[in-house]
Protein backbone atom coordinates (compact mmCIF):
# COMPACT_ATOMS: atom_id res chain seq x y z
CA UNK A 1 0.00 0.00 0.00
CA UNK A 2 0.88 3.53 -0.85
CA UNK A 3 -0.14 6.79 1.08
CA UNK A 4 -0.21 10.05 -1.09
CA UNK A 5 0.23 12.49 0.92
CA UNK A 6 -1.39 16.09 -0.08
CA UNK A 7 0.55 18.67 -1.87
CA UNK A 8 0.31 21.07 0.89
CA UNK A 9 2.13 18.36 3.36
CA UNK A 10 4.64 19.65 5.47
CA UNK A 11 7.94 18.02 6.71
CA UNK A 12 6.36 17.26 9.90
CA UNK A 13 3.12 15.45 8.39
CA UNK A 14 5.27 12.76 6.77
CA UNK A 15 7.74 12.52 9.95
CA UNK A 16 5.02 11.48 11.62
CA UNK A 17 3.74 8.97 9.24
CA UNK A 18 7.34 7.65 9.16
CA UNK A 19 7.27 7.47 13.11
CA UNK A 20 3.60 5.89 13.08
CA UNK A 21 5.18 3.34 11.01
CA UNK A 22 8.02 2.33 13.14
CA UNK A 23 5.89 1.74 16.05
CA UNK A 24 3.73 -0.50 14.19
CA UNK A 25 7.08 -2.55 13.14
CA UNK A 26 6.78 -1.02 8.84
CA UNK A 27 9.03 0.25 6.99
CA UNK A 28 8.58 3.30 5.02
CA UNK A 29 9.52 4.61 1.54
CA UNK A 30 9.76 8.03 1.09
CA UNK A 31 9.40 9.17 -2.85
CA UNK A 32 9.73 13.08 -3.10
CA UNK A 33 7.78 13.83 -6.00
CA UNK A 34 7.54 17.28 -8.12
CA UNK A 35 4.18 17.94 -6.75
CA UNK A 36 3.77 15.61 -3.47
CA UNK A 37 5.23 12.86 -1.98
CA UNK A 38 4.24 9.14 -1.50
CA UNK A 39 5.09 6.88 1.48
CA UNK A 40 5.13 3.13 0.39
CA UNK A 41 4.34 0.73 3.42
CA UNK A 42 6.81 -2.14 3.74
CA UNK A 43 5.39 -5.25 5.38
CA UNK A 44 2.61 -6.80 6.30
CA UNK A 45 -0.05 -4.38 5.92
CA UNK A 46 -2.50 -6.18 7.99
CA UNK A 47 -0.85 -4.78 11.09
CA UNK A 48 -2.31 -1.52 9.91
CA UNK A 49 -6.15 -2.50 10.34
CA UNK A 50 -8.02 0.08 12.67
CA UNK A 51 -5.37 2.48 11.96
CA UNK A 52 -7.16 5.86 10.93
CA UNK A 53 -4.19 6.52 8.55
CA UNK A 54 -6.43 8.42 6.41
CA UNK A 55 -7.60 10.81 8.81
CA UNK A 56 -3.92 11.66 9.67
CA UNK A 57 -2.67 15.24 9.27
CA UNK A 58 -1.30 15.85 5.36
CA UNK A 59 -2.92 12.46 4.38
CA UNK A 60 -4.83 12.59 0.73
CA UNK A 61 -5.44 8.98 0.23
CA UNK A 62 -4.50 5.41 0.75
CA UNK A 63 -3.33 3.24 -2.64
CA UNK A 64 -3.57 -0.40 -2.84
CA UNK A 65 -0.34 -1.83 -4.71
CA UNK A 66 -2.74 -4.37 -6.85
CA UNK A 67 0.27 -6.39 -8.90
CA UNK A 68 1.87 -8.67 -7.09
CA UNK A 69 5.21 -7.21 -6.66
CA UNK A 70 5.04 -4.26 -4.64
CA UNK A 71 8.59 -2.79 -4.47
CA UNK A 72 9.54 -3.23 -8.08
CA UNK A 73 5.88 -1.91 -8.91
CA UNK A 74 5.92 1.95 -10.20
CA UNK A 75 2.62 2.45 -7.67
CA UNK A 76 5.06 2.04 -4.78
CA UNK A 77 7.41 4.51 -6.17
CA UNK A 78 6.49 6.90 -9.45
CA UNK A 79 9.66 8.46 -10.28
CA UNK A 80 12.40 6.49 -12.17
CA UNK A 81 15.31 4.68 -10.08
CA UNK A 82 18.79 5.32 -10.24
CA UNK A 83 21.41 2.96 -9.11
CA UNK A 84 24.83 4.21 -8.28
CA UNK A 85 27.51 1.84 -9.04
CA UNK A 86 30.93 3.35 -8.20
CA UNK A 87 30.43 6.81 -10.01
CA UNK A 88 28.63 6.18 -13.02
CA UNK A 89 25.06 4.79 -12.83
CA UNK A 90 22.50 3.34 -14.36
CA UNK A 91 18.58 4.84 -14.94
CA UNK A 92 19.55 8.45 -15.62
CA UNK A 93 19.83 10.49 -18.15
CA UNK A 94 23.09 9.30 -19.82
CA UNK A 95 22.93 5.61 -21.33
CA UNK A 96 25.07 2.95 -20.27
CA UNK A 97 27.11 0.05 -21.88
CA UNK A 98 28.07 -2.86 -20.94
CA UNK A 99 30.48 -4.86 -22.95
CA UNK A 100 32.75 -7.57 -23.01
CA UNK A 101 33.68 -11.05 -24.03
CA UNK A 102 31.01 -13.83 -23.11
CA UNK A 103 33.48 -15.08 -21.62
CA UNK A 104 36.64 -14.13 -19.76
CA UNK A 105 39.42 -16.32 -21.97
CA UNK A 106 42.95 -14.97 -20.22
CA UNK A 107 44.63 -12.20 -19.69
CA UNK A 108 45.53 -11.41 -22.63
CA UNK A 109 42.32 -11.03 -24.17
CA UNK A 110 40.81 -9.12 -21.21
CA UNK A 111 43.00 -6.54 -20.54
CA UNK A 112 42.91 -5.83 -24.30
CA UNK A 113 39.48 -5.47 -24.37
CA UNK A 114 39.03 -3.59 -21.24
CA UNK A 115 42.08 -0.71 -22.81
CA UNK A 116 39.72 -0.64 -25.90
CA UNK A 117 36.74 -0.06 -24.40
CA UNK A 118 37.93 2.77 -21.98
CA UNK A 119 39.18 4.42 -25.10
CA UNK A 120 35.56 4.27 -26.46
CA UNK A 121 34.42 5.91 -23.38
CA UNK A 122 32.30 2.71 -21.90
CA UNK A 123 31.99 2.53 -18.25
CA UNK A 124 31.10 -0.93 -17.64
CA UNK A 125 33.15 -4.51 -18.36
CA UNK A 126 31.52 -7.70 -18.78
CA UNK A 127 32.86 -11.35 -18.64
CA UNK A 128 31.77 -14.64 -17.41
CA UNK A 129 33.88 -16.49 -14.96
CA UNK A 130 31.24 -18.63 -14.26
CA UNK A 131 29.70 -19.93 -17.26
CA UNK A 132 26.10 -22.08 -17.80
CA UNK A 133 26.98 -23.54 -20.90
CA UNK A 134 24.10 -25.84 -22.61
CA UNK A 135 26.40 -28.92 -22.88
CA UNK A 136 28.51 -29.79 -20.21
CA UNK A 137 31.35 -30.09 -22.66
CA UNK A 138 31.51 -26.83 -23.66
CA UNK A 139 33.57 -24.45 -21.99
CA UNK A 140 32.45 -23.39 -18.35
CA UNK A 141 34.62 -20.68 -17.73
CA UNK A 142 37.68 -19.72 -15.79
CA UNK A 143 35.82 -19.02 -12.65
CA UNK A 144 37.75 -17.51 -9.78
CA UNK A 145 40.79 -17.05 -12.11
CA UNK A 146 38.45 -15.24 -14.01
CA UNK A 147 37.32 -12.70 -11.01
CA UNK A 148 40.91 -11.84 -10.49
CA UNK A 149 41.53 -11.58 -14.20
CA UNK A 150 38.39 -8.80 -14.11
CA UNK A 151 39.55 -7.30 -10.84
CA UNK A 152 42.87 -6.68 -12.67
CA UNK A 153 41.15 -4.60 -15.40
CA UNK A 154 39.26 -2.67 -13.35
CA UNK A 155 42.52 -1.76 -11.67
CA UNK A 156 44.35 -1.12 -14.69
CA UNK A 157 41.90 1.00 -16.53
CA UNK A 158 39.36 1.68 -13.76
CA UNK A 159 36.18 0.25 -15.32
CA UNK A 160 32.90 -1.14 -13.57
CA UNK A 161 33.12 -4.85 -13.94
CA UNK A 162 29.67 -6.90 -14.12
CA UNK A 163 29.96 -11.19 -13.64
CA UNK A 164 27.44 -13.86 -13.81
CA UNK A 165 27.16 -15.66 -10.48
CA UNK A 166 25.59 -18.97 -11.02
CA UNK A 167 25.18 -20.39 -7.19
CA UNK A 168 24.91 -19.05 -3.70
CA UNK A 169 28.46 -20.73 -3.07
CA UNK A 170 30.02 -18.30 -5.36
CA UNK A 171 28.49 -15.41 -4.03
CA UNK A 172 31.39 -13.99 -1.16
CA UNK A 173 34.14 -14.95 -3.99
CA UNK A 174 31.94 -12.71 -6.40
CA UNK A 175 31.67 -9.53 -3.88
CA UNK A 176 35.01 -9.33 -3.10
CA UNK A 177 36.15 -8.82 -6.68
CA UNK A 178 33.50 -7.53 -8.86
CA UNK A 179 31.02 -4.48 -8.77
CA UNK A 180 27.93 -5.37 -10.26
CA UNK A 181 26.26 -9.35 -10.28
CA UNK A 182 25.22 -10.50 -13.04
CA UNK A 183 21.56 -13.31 -12.38
CA UNK A 184 21.28 -15.26 -15.91
CA UNK A 185 18.34 -16.01 -17.53
CA UNK A 186 18.80 -19.64 -16.57
CA UNK A 187 18.65 -18.32 -12.82
CA UNK A 188 15.94 -16.01 -12.91
CA UNK A 189 13.53 -18.15 -10.68
CA UNK A 190 16.37 -19.59 -8.71
CA UNK A 191 14.70 -18.05 -5.78
CA UNK A 192 17.56 -18.78 -2.93
CA UNK A 193 20.06 -17.17 -5.02
CA UNK A 194 17.58 -14.45 -5.58
CA UNK A 195 17.29 -13.79 -1.94
CA UNK A 196 20.93 -14.01 -1.05
CA UNK A 197 21.71 -11.47 -3.43
CA UNK A 198 19.28 -9.89 -2.03
CA UNK A 199 21.17 -9.50 1.49
CA UNK A 200 24.38 -8.42 -0.50
CA UNK A 201 24.11 -4.61 -1.04
CA UNK A 202 25.66 -5.29 -4.34
CA UNK A 203 23.84 -3.78 -7.81
CA UNK A 204 22.17 -6.28 -9.61
CA UNK A 205 21.46 -6.93 -13.27
CA UNK A 206 18.79 -9.44 -13.60
CA UNK A 207 18.01 -10.72 -16.56
CA UNK A 208 14.72 -12.13 -17.81
CA UNK A 209 14.28 -16.08 -18.04
CA UNK A 210 14.46 -17.51 -21.24
CA UNK A 211 10.48 -18.49 -21.28
CA UNK A 212 9.56 -15.28 -18.27
CA UNK A 213 6.70 -13.56 -18.32
CA UNK A 214 7.01 -9.86 -17.48
CA UNK A 215 5.37 -10.47 -14.22
CA UNK A 216 7.47 -13.31 -13.34
CA UNK A 217 10.24 -11.36 -14.11
CA UNK A 218 9.17 -8.23 -12.28
CA UNK A 219 8.56 -10.80 -9.11
CA UNK A 220 12.05 -12.03 -9.57
CA UNK A 221 13.40 -8.98 -8.82
CA UNK A 222 10.66 -8.47 -5.76
CA UNK A 223 12.51 -11.38 -4.18
CA UNK A 224 15.73 -9.32 -4.16
CA UNK A 225 14.12 -6.34 -3.50
CA UNK A 226 12.37 -7.88 -0.26
CA UNK A 227 15.64 -8.64 1.28
CA UNK A 228 16.59 -4.73 0.99
CA UNK A 229 18.67 -5.04 -1.78
CA UNK A 230 16.81 -1.90 -4.12
CA UNK A 231 19.96 -1.95 -6.81
CA UNK A 232 18.24 -3.91 -9.97
CA UNK A 233 18.96 -3.22 -13.17
CA UNK A 234 16.38 -5.30 -15.26
CA UNK A 235 17.64 -6.89 -18.79
CA UNK A 236 15.45 -8.28 -21.66
CA UNK A 237 17.85 -10.95 -23.66
CA UNK A 238 15.49 -12.38 -25.39
CA UNK A 239 12.75 -14.75 -24.93
CA UNK A 240 12.48 -18.55 -26.55
CA UNK A 241 9.34 -19.01 -29.52
CA UNK A 242 8.92 -20.73 -32.66
CA UNK A 243 11.41 -18.85 -34.26
CA UNK A 244 14.33 -20.53 -34.37
CA UNK A 245 16.20 -17.80 -37.09
CA UNK A 246 17.50 -15.90 -34.18
CA UNK A 247 18.47 -17.37 -31.08
CA UNK A 248 15.79 -16.09 -28.72
CA UNK A 249 13.24 -13.50 -29.76
CA UNK A 250 14.32 -10.08 -28.79
CA UNK A 251 11.19 -8.66 -26.86
CA UNK A 252 11.40 -5.00 -26.92
CA UNK A 253 8.17 -4.05 -26.04
CA UNK A 254 8.94 -5.27 -22.50
CA UNK A 255 10.84 -1.93 -22.66
CA UNK A 256 7.92 0.47 -22.27
CA UNK A 257 5.73 -2.13 -20.59
CA UNK A 258 8.26 -2.52 -18.23
CA UNK A 259 8.69 1.64 -17.95
CA UNK A 260 4.94 1.30 -17.36
CA UNK A 261 4.90 -1.25 -14.23
CA UNK A 262 8.64 -0.78 -12.43
CA UNK A 263 10.32 2.22 -11.54
CA UNK A 264 13.59 0.00 -11.98
CA UNK A 265 15.93 0.35 -15.09
CA UNK A 266 16.37 -1.87 -17.71
CA UNK A 267 18.62 -2.22 -20.51
CA UNK A 268 18.81 -4.69 -23.13
CA UNK A 269 20.66 -7.39 -24.58
CA UNK A 270 20.82 -7.80 -28.02
CA UNK A 271 23.48 -9.99 -28.28
CA UNK A 272 21.85 -13.24 -26.65
CA UNK A 273 18.20 -11.85 -27.94
CA UNK A 274 19.39 -12.67 -31.65
CA UNK A 275 22.44 -14.70 -31.44
CA UNK A 276 23.68 -12.83 -35.04
CA UNK A 277 26.42 -10.39 -34.69
CA UNK A 278 24.88 -8.83 -37.96
CA UNK A 279 21.74 -8.36 -35.85
CA UNK A 280 23.52 -6.56 -32.59
CA UNK A 281 23.41 -2.66 -34.24
CA UNK A 282 19.85 -2.67 -35.49
CA UNK A 283 18.42 -4.19 -32.30
CA UNK A 284 20.59 -1.99 -30.26
CA UNK A 285 19.26 1.05 -32.10
CA UNK A 286 15.77 -0.32 -31.48
CA UNK A 287 16.19 -0.63 -27.84
CA UNK A 288 17.66 2.93 -27.17
CA UNK A 289 14.22 4.06 -29.33
CA UNK A 290 12.11 2.05 -27.47
CA UNK A 291 13.47 3.38 -24.40
CA UNK A 292 15.98 1.36 -22.65
CA UNK A 293 18.43 2.95 -20.22
CA UNK A 294 21.19 1.11 -21.84
CA UNK A 295 22.82 -2.29 -23.88
CA UNK A 296 24.74 -4.99 -22.82
CA UNK A 297 26.89 -6.12 -25.64
CA UNK A 298 29.37 -8.70 -26.21
CA UNK A 299 32.40 -8.34 -27.80
CA UNK A 300 35.48 -10.20 -28.62
CA UNK A 301 39.04 -9.19 -30.30
CA UNK A 302 38.21 -12.57 -32.58
CA UNK A 303 35.26 -13.45 -32.75
CA UNK A 304 35.93 -16.33 -34.53
CA UNK A 305 38.36 -17.13 -32.16
CA UNK A 306 35.73 -16.73 -29.16
CA UNK A 307 35.45 -19.72 -26.65
CA UNK A 308 31.31 -18.94 -26.22
CA UNK A 309 29.00 -16.89 -28.00
CA UNK A 310 31.59 -15.94 -31.42
CA UNK A 311 28.52 -15.70 -33.78
CA UNK A 312 26.81 -12.98 -31.95
CA UNK A 313 29.84 -11.25 -30.55
CA UNK A 314 31.08 -7.60 -32.38
CA UNK A 315 34.61 -7.08 -32.86
CA UNK A 316 36.28 -3.64 -32.06
CA UNK A 317 35.51 -2.01 -35.69
CA UNK A 318 31.78 -2.90 -35.42
CA UNK A 319 31.60 -2.15 -31.84
CA UNK A 320 32.84 1.33 -32.75
CA UNK A 321 30.22 1.32 -35.50
CA UNK A 322 27.78 0.50 -32.96
CA UNK A 323 28.75 3.31 -30.22
CA UNK A 324 28.54 6.00 -32.85
CA UNK A 325 25.15 4.50 -33.87
CA UNK A 326 24.00 4.95 -29.82
CA UNK A 327 25.80 8.29 -29.81
CA UNK A 328 23.20 9.74 -32.87
CA UNK A 329 19.86 7.94 -31.68
CA UNK A 330 20.96 9.54 -27.95
CA UNK A 331 20.54 12.71 -29.32
CA UNK A 332 17.14 12.13 -30.14
CA UNK A 333 15.39 10.50 -27.63
CA UNK A 334 16.83 13.21 -25.11
CA UNK A 335 19.53 10.66 -23.57
CA UNK A 336 23.51 11.49 -23.25
CA UNK A 337 26.34 9.23 -24.15
C1 LIG B 1 25.53 -13.96 -20.42
O1 LIG B 1 25.19 -12.77 -20.39
O2 LIG B 1 26.70 -14.31 -20.40
C2 LIG B 1 24.50 -15.00 -20.47
C3 LIG B 1 24.80 -16.29 -20.24
O3 LIG B 1 23.29 -14.54 -20.77
P1 LIG B 1 21.82 -15.15 -20.48
O4 LIG B 1 21.78 -15.51 -19.03
O5 LIG B 1 20.94 -14.03 -20.85
O6 LIG B 1 21.68 -16.34 -21.39
MN1 LIG C 1 27.21 -15.24 -23.96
Amino acid sequence: MVIVMKSTATKEDIKQIERLLERLDLGAHISTGMERTIIGVIGDKRLLEGVPLELMSGVDKLVPIVEPYKLASRTFQPESSIIRIGNSSIGGEKLAVIAGPCAVEGEEQIIEIAKYLKSMGVEFIRGGAYKPRTSPYSFQGLEEEGFKLLAQAREETGLLVVSEVISTEFLDQAAKYIDVIQIGARNMQNFQLLREVGRLKKPVVLKRGLASTIEEWLNAAEYIMKEGNYNIILCERGIRTFETYTRNTLDLSSVPVVKELSHLPIIVDPSHGTGRSSLVRPMSRAAIGAGADGLMIEMHPNPKLALSDGPQSLDFKEFGLLMEDIKRISQVVGREM
